[in-house]
């Protein structure tokens, strides 16, 4: 599938709106024979072969016999100037489920191939319309939970992640080259290697990786969503703040300790962090099986939690069950909630130390709200983090797994050419560090993980 392939020789559809009953459905089609298609079964003013690409023709769809099928719209775009690099052909009916079915036969019949998931991005991808990163960068903005999450996928469509990936790759192709030329003629006029020059370079070359790096845990964020979890002892208002996070009432809320014996998960955007934030049971000392089954799940969990939000009653003095949750709850993934502020403190902070990050809040009258909030992003972003659209983001593990790849090469490279070690060596980290990047873009992706990706996307994208 590697982008030497040829073009691919049959025309394939599909239909590009969701199934369901809508105003319009679109079929599309790609590929050499996309026009006569279109041909075959277009009546209107303006034949296909004589449409202006990029203008949408009004006319009726027929089948072969002649009998109608639907009043539509088309549009041809032509080769090279589409999504897919193809001539690719938009048929815009009215949104019925039978109605795009006798479409897609329609053209079925006529020798048109059902595309299989992902096949035009993949088509755009092997006609160099767009490079790796760009087409499933398609597939995160479809995905998108969040506006600022579809800003950081549409900032890797336009391609600012493979430009600065490009950055990359050209330094290492520039000290490949020099190390190269070096190992060719060593006794040539060229000198001998500039050693501390290339490994200033490279060290460059590292740190912007490692900043790069650094964006991930948002990118991530952004991108899948994370998981937080909200843990205390029965009574210190958990349902009440999963609700006035929410906004809503959905979980009971009661006077009752231990009313709240079954995990509601609920999904919210925070500062554009898609969250799924879960409530779970009380941790409280107990022989009830239920509730100790509670007990367990909450452990389960917090240790699974992207983010636990430890929720303290701040009226009352701390309690064996609260030491207990507090047991649960990792310190360096918790923030701390001091709930009921509203009420006179009754609880010695000095229990409650080992949480660096906290916050006070008034769940029942939505007080510090905010400020918790901006912990939770805080958290995941960084300060300013939902800033994050505006610079390059690493947001699919994919793409890291290469960079750190790509930075451990530059690491043994240096480390190589500290030792004085042969030129042979150093070249060798390089095209290493070459080749991880050159997964990310596309342009040494192995084909079964090239399959992967466009198998991912949904049929028609
Ligand atoms: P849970 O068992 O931890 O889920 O606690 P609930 O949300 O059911 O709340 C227990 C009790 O505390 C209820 O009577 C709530 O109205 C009350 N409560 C919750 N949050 C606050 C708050 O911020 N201030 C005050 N004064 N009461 C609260």
């Amino acid at each position: 599938m590697s982008r030497a392939a040829l073009p691919a020789a049959d025309t394939i559809v599909a239909p590009a709106t969701p199934p369901g009953e809508g105003g319009i459905g679109i079929v599309r089609l790609s590929g050499p024979q996309a026009g006569l298609l279109l041909a075959g079964a277009f009546r209107g003013r303006v034949s296909p072969a004589a449409m202006a690409s990029h203008h949408l023709y009004r006319g009726r769809l027929c089948q072969s016999d002649g009998g109608p099928v639907d009043d539509v719209l088309a549009v041809i775009m032509r080769a090279p100037h589409s999504y897919t690099g193809e001539d690719v052909v938009e048929v815009h009916c009215h949104g019925g489920t039978q109605l795009l079915r006798s479409v897609l036969d329609l053209f079925l019949l006529a020798g048109a191939r059902l595309a299989q998931p992902g096949e035009f991005t993949q088509r755009a991808f092997l006609n160099g319309r767009l490079d790796l990163a760009q087409a499933e960068a398609v597939a995160a903005l479809i995905g998108a939970r969040s506006a600022q999450a579809a800003r950081v996928a549409l900032s890797q469509l336009e391609g600012r992640l493979s430009r600065q990936l490009h950055q990359y790759t050209d330094t290492l192709r520039e000290l490949l080259l020099l190390v190269e030329a070096h190992i060719d003629f060593p006794d040539d006029d060229l000198g001998r290697l500039d050693h501390p020059a290339v490994a200033a370079r490279a060290s460059g070359l590292q740190a912007a990786m490692t900043e790069l790096l650094r964006t991930f845990d948002a990118g991530r964020a952004l991108r899948e969503g994370v998981s937080v979890l909200i843990l205390g002892r029965p009574n210190v208002g958990k349902s009440s703040l999963l609700n006035a996070l929410l906004g809503e009432a959905r979980a009971i809320v009661t006077d009752i300790p231990g009313t709240t014996r079954d995990t509601v998960e609920e999904h919210l955007v925070l500062g554009g962090v898609p969250l799924r934030l879960v409530d779970t049971a009380g941790v409280r000392e107990t022989a009830d099986p239920i509730e100790l089954e509670g007990v367990r799940r909450a452990r389960e969990k917090a240790l699974a939690a992207d983010l636990v939000l430890l929720v303290v009653d701040a009226s009352q003095p701390l309690t064996a069950e609260d030491c207990m949750a507090m047991e649960l709850a990792p310190p360096e993934r918790t923030v701390l909630v001091l709930n009921k502020s509203d009420l006179p403190p009754g609880c010695d902070p000095a229990g409650l130390t080992k949480f660096p990050r906290r916050v006070a809040v008034a769940a029942r009258c939505g007080g510090g709200l905010r400020e918790l909030q901006v912990a939770v992003v805080e958290y995941f972003c960084g300060a300013g983090g939902s800033d994050l659209q505006d610079s390059v983001v690493l947001a699919e593990r994919r793409h890291r797994e290469a960079v750190v790849a790509a930075s451990g090469a530059i690491e043994r490279f240096l480390a190589a050419e500290a030792a004085g070690e042969p030129l042979e060596c150093l070249a060798l980290e390089l095209r290493e560090a070459l080749a991880a990047l050159g997964q990310i873009t596309g342009e040494t992706t192995p084909d079964d993980i090239l399959e992967q990706i466009f198998g991912r996307f949904c049929i028609g994208k």
